[in-house]
This record gives structure tokens, C-alpha cells and sequence, in this order.
């Protein structure tokens, strides 16, 4: 790429993950539109940001189409990388907007490929281990199919991504746009919503506040937690690994279809140890509880990085008790402030 500046845009760069995305973006150099309409995300996660130079903010739901020449009125010429990650996320946020989730996932993730397709950007979509469901084999890798339920509690989010994906794959054969396709397992860290209802934020806010920590059904289901840290560095390697170019593929891999690679951190862990972990490391007296099990929650899910691994040259770094003291930390001053 040439020394002219690389301009990115980020649907959904006001949530948590998108936040550290354009924050890193802008630490290497690049100029950022963040597309967001705050639904589950907020202002507060890219405050710093905001007067930023290379940073643009725009307020608008990306499931209608976003002409940028029109809103920026001419400031932007190029894009160059499209990160598409606005979606609610969590299952409380997306039982809550199951309908948005759907359309976001869909047409939000057409007119994002719109515009990668009009400006003949590298497309990178924010797709989830979701796609696997409920799954029979774990660790789980890229080629796995997946056990996901069309009408289940879960259905609008899974059922998104793996449109989604579909969608981003049509482009790509259809259209030649340069799509790479990050499954991300469940990732954790500052920024989180302390109540978007997701594991490491209740149990965070349960453990300081002294209150119950809920953990459904017996916590023998497992789960992987990826740094936020972790998850981005990947990311921007997939995005910007010019090895990865469609007219470069063909020297390392015999696939037609466009690369699709999970991200996440493979130390697996029960929900119980999670819960009990978080207890110990807040030296809290709060009680553990047990509520039921939600339908169709993964009775288990690891990541098996191997492609990551070898295509990124990546392998996440920040061990659990580091992140989840950071993480910590944060929820800690956010209570304190709020
Ligand atoms: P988040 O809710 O914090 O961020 C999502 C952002 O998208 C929010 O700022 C929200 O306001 C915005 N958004 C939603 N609908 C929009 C719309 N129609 N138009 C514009 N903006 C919209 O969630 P997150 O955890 O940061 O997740 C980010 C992305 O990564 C999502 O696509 C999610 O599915 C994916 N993902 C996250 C995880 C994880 O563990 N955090 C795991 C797998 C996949
Ligand atoms: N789109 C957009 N911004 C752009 C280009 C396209 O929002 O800069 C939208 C467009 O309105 C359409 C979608 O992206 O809803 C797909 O566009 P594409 O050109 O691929 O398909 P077509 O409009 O030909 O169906
Ligand atoms: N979970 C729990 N108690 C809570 C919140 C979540 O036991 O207060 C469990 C949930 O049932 C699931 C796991 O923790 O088995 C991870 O849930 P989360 O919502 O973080 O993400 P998921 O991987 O299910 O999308």
C-alpha cells in the first residue's frame, strides 16, 4: 500500500470491541469513521476519541443504507478496510432487540458489503462462534457446521452471523470483494456493559456489590475468554496480512472460498470456576447461586486457533488472571463514578 493515508471504517465503533478497534486504528496512523447508532453501545466508549483529527463519528443505523460521500459532503474519497461488527451481542441485548439483531446482521451486513464493494475495500466481518451453536465436537475448528436451532431463543443472533457469512461469501465470489471472516469467541474486558447480562460482567457486579453471583444451571458448561486486547491484534492482522489478498491465496491454500478464521483464546474453563475465580480475585462474600439453564446455552466451546495460528502468526498472550484483573479494575472505578 502506498504512504497515502489508509482510511477504515467501523460500523458499530462506539460498542466495546468496535471501541479498541478505532482506537488501535488511529494508533498506527489511520483515519477512522465510526458508524454507530448507540444501541447497545455509547458515546462514553469512544470519548476519547472524539477530537481525535483522524477521527469521524457518525450517528446512523447501518441497517439503512449510508451513502459516506453524502453524509461526510465530500471529505472522504477512499475507504480502504470496512469492519463491520455493529450488532447487539450479548443474549440479553439481542433478546431485547431480536428483530434489530436479525436486520443488522442482514441488511446492515449488505449495505456495509455495499460499501467495501463500491470502494473496492477489504471487507472484514465480525461473525462468532454462535455460527457453531450448540456444538458436538470440541475444541471447534473452522470446518465444523455447526448445531444451531432456526427458531430457538438464540436463533436471531446465530442465524445472523451465519447469514452474514453467507452473505460476505457471495460478495466475494460474486462481486471479487476481498472478505475475511473472524469468528470471535467470547471476549472480555474493560468496557464491557456492566448490564448487558453477559458472564464476566455480572459476576464482576455481583462479586462488588455483594449480591448473589448467578451461574446457570450447574456451571459445568464451559466456555473460552479472549482478552480484548488479544482479540483486536488479531483482527488487525487479518485485516491488513496482504498475504491474505484474494490474488495472493493461491500460494498456501487450495480453497476457493474466502478465509474464515477463529479468534478467541483456547484455555477452556467452566462457567463454575469462572464464577468462583472472580469471587476469589475480589475477595468478595457475595454467595454463588444457581438459576436455570437457558435453553440452548453451548454445553461447551473452545477455539481451535490452528489457522490463526498459522495464517496470523497469532496467539493471545494475556493470561486469565491478568485480563480479569484489568477487567476488574475497570467495573470497580465505574462503580464508584456511577
Ligand atoms: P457491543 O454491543 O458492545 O457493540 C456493538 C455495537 O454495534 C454497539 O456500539 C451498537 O450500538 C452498534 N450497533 C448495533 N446495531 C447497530 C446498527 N443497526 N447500526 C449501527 N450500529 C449498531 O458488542 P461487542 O461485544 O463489542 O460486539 C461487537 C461485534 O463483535 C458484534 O458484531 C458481535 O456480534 C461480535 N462478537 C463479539 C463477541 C464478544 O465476545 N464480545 C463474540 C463474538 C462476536
Ligand atoms: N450501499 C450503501 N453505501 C454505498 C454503497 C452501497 O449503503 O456507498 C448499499 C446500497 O444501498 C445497497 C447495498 O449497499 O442497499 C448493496 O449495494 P450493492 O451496490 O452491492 O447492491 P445493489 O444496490 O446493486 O443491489
Ligand atoms: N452465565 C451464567 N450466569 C450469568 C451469565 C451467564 O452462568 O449471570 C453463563 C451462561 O449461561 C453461559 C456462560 O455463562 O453458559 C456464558 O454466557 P455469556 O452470556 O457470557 O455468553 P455466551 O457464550 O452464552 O454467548
Amino acid at each position: 500500500m502506498s504512504n497515502a493515508q489508509i482510511t477504515s471504517l467501523v460500523t458499530g465503533g462506539a460498542g466495546f470491541v468496535g471501541s479498541y478497534i478505532c482506537e488501535h486504528l488511529l494508533s498506527v496512523g489511520q483515519k477512522v469513521i465510526c458508524i454507530d447508532n448507540l444501541v447497545t453501545g455509547s458515546k462514553s466508549n469512544i470519548s476519547y476519541l472524539i477530537d481525535h483529527p483522524d477521527f469521524i463519528f457518525v450517528s446512523h443505523d447501518i441497517i439503512q443504507p449510508a451513502y459516506l460521500d453524502e453524509i461526510l459532503k465530500g471529505t472522504i474519497q477512499e475507504v480502504d478496510f470496512v469492519y463491520h461488527f455493529a450488532s447487539p451481542a450479548s443474549p440479553k441485548d439481542y433478546s431485547n432487540h431480536p428483530i434489530h439483531t436479525l436486520k443488522v446482521g442482514s441488511m446492515g451486513t449488505l449495505n456495509a458489503l455495499g460499501i467495501a464493494k463500491r470502494y473496492q475495500a477489504t471487507f472484514i466481518l465480525a461473525s462468532s462462534s454462535e455460527v457453531y451453536g450448540d456444538p458436538e465436537v470440541n475444541p471447534q475448528n473452522e470446518n465444523y457446521l455447526g448445531r444451531v436451532s432456526t427458531t430457538g431463543p438464540r436463533s436471531v443472533y446465530d442465524e445472523a452471523k451465519r447469514f452474514g457469512e453467507a452473505l460476505a461469501s457471495a460478495y466475494y465470489h460474486a462481486h471479487g470483494v476481498d472478505i475475511r471472516i473472524a469468528r470471535l469467541f467470547n471476549t472480555y474486558g474493560p468496557r464491557m456493559r456492566i448490564d448487558d447480562g453477559r458472564a464476566v460482567p455480572n459476576f464482576m457486579f455481583q462479586a462488588l456489590k455483594g449480591n448473589d453471583i448467578t451461574v446457570y444451571g450447574d456451571g459445568s458448561q464451559t466456555r473460552s475468554l479472549c482478552y480484548v486486547d488479544d482479540t483486536v491484534e488479531a483482527i488487525y492482522r487479518l485485516a491488513s496480512y496482504s498475504n491474505l489478498l484474494p490474488a495472493n491465496r493461491s500460494r498456501f491454500e487450495n480453497n476457493p472460498d474466502p478465509i474464515v478464521v477463529n479468534i478467541g483464546n483456547p484455555v477452556e474453563m467452566t462457567v463454575l470456576d469462572i464464577a468462583k475465580s472472580i469471587k476469589d480475585i475480589s475477595e468478595s462474600k457475595s454467595e454463588i447461586v444457581f438459576k436455570p439453564l437457558p435453553i440452548h446455552d453451548p454445553k461447551v466451546r473452545r477455539p481451535d486457533i490452528g489457522l490463526a495460528n498459522r495464517l496470523l502468526e497469532w496467539n493471545p498472550v494475556v493470561d486469565y488472571m491478568t485480563g480479569i484483573q484489568h477487567t476488574l479494575k475497570y467495573f470497580k472505578t465505574y462503580l464508584k463514578e456511577n
